[in-house]
């Protein structure tokens, strides 16, 4: 075969090949659901596909001959198609998302890719893009970002967006050296019209809410809900913190101004703390943890007001934290100790009265602390359950080691409300008197009127059982509360202790010697023992004796002592 017609037979392959390959691309480049645009060396559009014309609405013949930047939106500024071109001449490919628009005018979202095509000696030419709309997309995950970021009832920036902007806020603000503000918001007694009128009222009252809050701040200002009932508004490009304070006032009074749901006229109040950079913190969870205390601070000045974060809230609160730890420790060490203050019958009864138990701390730095140094903290964290059970099973103990020497006498503890409310009390006094082999009838349980008050089901409970188990129960501090008497009436109670406050002065102030009257008389007619706290003088026991009192306590007797002393005191009763 003359090498020639070899020659020839091999271009009319490489022909085929080469035809076969470019109807290939032609089918692909005709029916891919990619928009595919051509334009040449100097970027006239030399072909598009039908994609191209499904998205951006411009036929074949409209497209040929023009420029890409037919499709230009002003979304873009000169310097993103600057860089493009850059990118295109340095690397021959850009890639990424573009904002276009359509015959019609509407912008929409693309996701393109140009590639260069050069020739041998590597001049470009043609420029092929390929690219896809992806608006749709953008906007599903606009949405979802939305959702991410805001509240779905009011539809304000949630906790993650606040803190976000807070963010950005005070980058700005060390920039410029300008001043921002934190104003943390809490709606008083909204759980009550929650709970009462329904959590649709409740809903349609935190909508209300968000607009009157948002309506009362600049637009500039960004208001947030970060819970239930808590708002949050920040304020930038603050000149004086005055501003922020009328602002608050304004927001309260806005708030609380009267609204008509569902039927009914609500009302509700709102209390705030704010914080400020840079005088309070210089970042943003220390700033919302100032904004947060200060709310506290007002709530507790009395709800429907503000408070300016102030240093001395946060040294209370570390040192109240620190006061936490130290009781944690403290009762898993044993620091704790009971003493004991006897009773004293002033007329004869028949059995003798007892001795109460009053815990103290043993603190290795501060020394012996009374429990009003560290009772009221234990009972806001909650350490209240352990410490009382603490004291139980510490009374428990020493009444059966007592017991065990021939020495019977009723131990009177003190239980606090979250004690009650908190499991079953009657339960764990039953297995601890059965552990140390004592009747329960050894114990005697010191209830606050208030805590009585407070949980008047389960109270009227548990105290018929205490009676069933024969442990006696006393109400502690009487006078200082408001109790029903008809109520107390109904309850299982043996003994009535009047407030040592009233007994102070009952020689020398007639209306406190009239309240102590009163209340011995009322505990015969429900027959309760009556004890008199805190007597100190001779003068008041005689008085309190004359006036009909059962029992005494107080200084003049015995202060209250470590239970080997007041050992000794009960043996030299005998
Ligand atoms: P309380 O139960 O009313 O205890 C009587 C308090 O009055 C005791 O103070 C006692 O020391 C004091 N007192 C007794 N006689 C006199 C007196 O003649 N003059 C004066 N000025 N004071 C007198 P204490 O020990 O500081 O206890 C204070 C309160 O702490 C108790 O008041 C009780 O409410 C609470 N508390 C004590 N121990 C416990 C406990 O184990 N658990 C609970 N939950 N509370 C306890
Ligand atoms: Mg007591
Ligand atoms: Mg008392």
């Amino acid at each position: 075969m003359p090498v020639g017609a070899l020659a020839v037979g091999r271009d009319v392959t490489q022909q085929r090949q080469t035809e076969e390959a470019l109807r290939l691309a032609a089918s692909v480049f005709h029916n891919s659901s990619e928009g595919v645009l051509v334009a040449d060396a100097g970027g006239v559009i030399v072909s598009v596909n039908p994609a191209f014309t499904e998205t951006t609405g411009y036929s074949e013949a409209e497209a040929l001959g023009r420029k890409p930047s037919l499709l230009r939106s002003d979304r873009h500024g000169p310097e993103f198609y600057r860089a493009m071109w850059e990118a295109l001449a340095a690397e021959g490919r850009w890639q990424g998302e573009i904002w276009n628009r359509r015959k019609g005018g509407e912008a929409y979202l693309e996701w393109l890719t140009i590639n260069r095509i050069e020739d041998h000696a590597g001049n470009p030419v043609r420029y092929v893009s390929v690219f896809h709309d992806i608006t749709e997309t953008q906007r599903k995950d606009e949405r979802i970002r939305h959702l991410a970021f805001h509240d779905a009832l009011t539809g304000l920036p949630n906790r993650a967006l606040m803190q976000d902007r807070l963010q950005h806020a005070l980058e700005r603000a060390k920039r410029e050296g300008s001043r921002l503000s934190v104003t943390f918001i809490d709606l008083d007694r909204f759980k009550a019209i929650n709970d009462g009128l329904g959590h649709d009222v409740g809903d349609m009252l935190l909508q209300e809410v968000a607009q009157r809050i948002r309506k009362r701040v600049r637009v500039m200002d960004t208001v947030a809900r970060i819970g239930g009932d808590e708002f949050v508004v920040l304020m930038e490009e603050l000149d004086k913190a005055g501003d922020c304070a009328c602002l608050a006032q304004e927001l309260i009074a806005e708030i609380s101004r009267p609204l008509e749901l569902r039927g009914h006229t609500v009302q509700v109040g709102a209390t705030m703390g704010m914080a400020f950079y840079p005088e309070d913190g210089a970042d943003s969870l220390e700033l919302m943890k100032c904004a947060d205390m200060a709310m506290y601070a007002a709530k507790a000045a009395g709800r429907n007001t503000y408070r300016f974060f102030r240093q001395e809230m946060l040294d209370r609160t570390s040192q109240r934290l620190e006061l936490e730890m130290d009781l944690r420790r403290a009762i898993a060490l044993h620091e704790l100790e009971l003493h004991y203050q006897p009773k004293v019958a002033l007329v004869s009864l028949g059995a003798p009265p007892g001795v109460e138990a009053l815990v103290r701390w043993r603190h290795p730095m501060r020394g012996m602390l009374p429990p009003g140094d560290f009772i009221p903290l234990a009972e806001e964290c909650g350490l209240i359950v352990e410490l009382g059970a603490w004291v139980l099973n510490e009374a428990c103990r020493q009444a059966a080691e007592w017991q065990s020497r021939g020495l019977e006498t009723r131990i009177a503890v003190n239980v606090s409300a979250r004690q009650l409310a908190d499991g079953d009390l009657a339960g764990h006094i039953a297995a601890l008197t059965a552990n140390h082999g004592i009747a329960p009838a050894v114990l005697e349980i010191e209830l606050t009127e208030s805590a009585v008050m407070a949980n008047r089901e389960t109270v009227a409970r548990l105290l018929t059982r205490l009676r069933e188990m024969g442990v006696t129960v006393a109400v502690d501090d009487f006078g200082t509360g408001y109790s029903s008497l008809a109520y107390l009436r109904c309850l299982p109670i043996d003994v009535l202790k009047i407030d040592r406050a009233f007994v102070m002065d009952a020689d020398r102030n007639e209306e406190d010697a009239q309240i102590v009257k009163t209340i011995i008389a009322l505990g015969q007619t429900l027959h309760l023992t009556v004890v008199a706290e805190g007597i100190e003088t001779p003068r008041q026991a005689e008085l309190l004796t004359a006036l009909g009192c059962d029992v005494a306590q107080g200084f003049l007797f015995s202060r209250p002592l470590p239970a080997k002393e007041i050992e000794e005191w009960l043996s030299g009763l005998k």
